[in-house]
């Protein structure tokens, strides 16, 4: 099935100056990018997409959703929707699991961290994780037109 995802590039990302390296993995791929914008992410926005559809909130702590808000407001960040087979199971693979420590060599958050649920929360960090990818179809349903409006998709 033709899909689409959103896909964030994170503050640590852009700070990292990674993010080419990134979009050219799911260039690779064959997924087209059918919106894009750098953007600074608000309070707002973020309470929407972490706790309203992510249950993020409900799911951890307080402070976990706190550190996780407020790390993705401190810088901006790159916001994307790719488009193209299966795109949302496909490009998660690429990117999961949330942990960079439990994931699989090749993924993108193997490939580019090494924080642990233990060390991030022993220490009050988030867990440094690079990218956003809509986890189910639902989740992407609903965080695509968060993100985006209609008329910022290309023709
Ligand atoms: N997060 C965190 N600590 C946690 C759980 C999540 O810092 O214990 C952050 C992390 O950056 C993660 C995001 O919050 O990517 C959203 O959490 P979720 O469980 O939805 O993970 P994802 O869908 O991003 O894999
Ligand atoms: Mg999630």
């Amino acid at each position: 099935m033709i899909q689409r995802t959103l896909v964030v590039l994170k503050p640590d990302t852009i700070q990292r100056k990674v993010a080419g390296e990134i979009i050219s993995r799911f260039e690779r791929l064959g997924y087209t990018i059918i919106a894009a914008k750098m953007m600074n992410a608000s309070e707002e926005l973020l309470f929407k997409h972490y706790e309203w559809i992510g249950a993020l909130l409900t799911r951890k702590w307080q402070k976990v959703f706190d550190l996780t808000s407020s790390m993705m407001r401190g810088w901006p960040v790159f916001a994307m929707v790719l488009e193209w087979i299966e795109a949302i199971d496909v490009v998660r693979k690429v990117v999961w699991p949330t942990e960079p420590k439990s994931a699989a060599p090749g993924t993108i958050r193997w490939d580019y961290a090494t924080m642990s649920y233990g060390y991030a929360d022993a220490n009050a960090l988030w867990v440094v994780n690079l990218v956003h990818a809509s986890a189910t179809v639902e989740e992407a349903e609903q965080e695509i037109p968060l993100w985006f409006n209609e008329s910022e998709f290309v023709k």
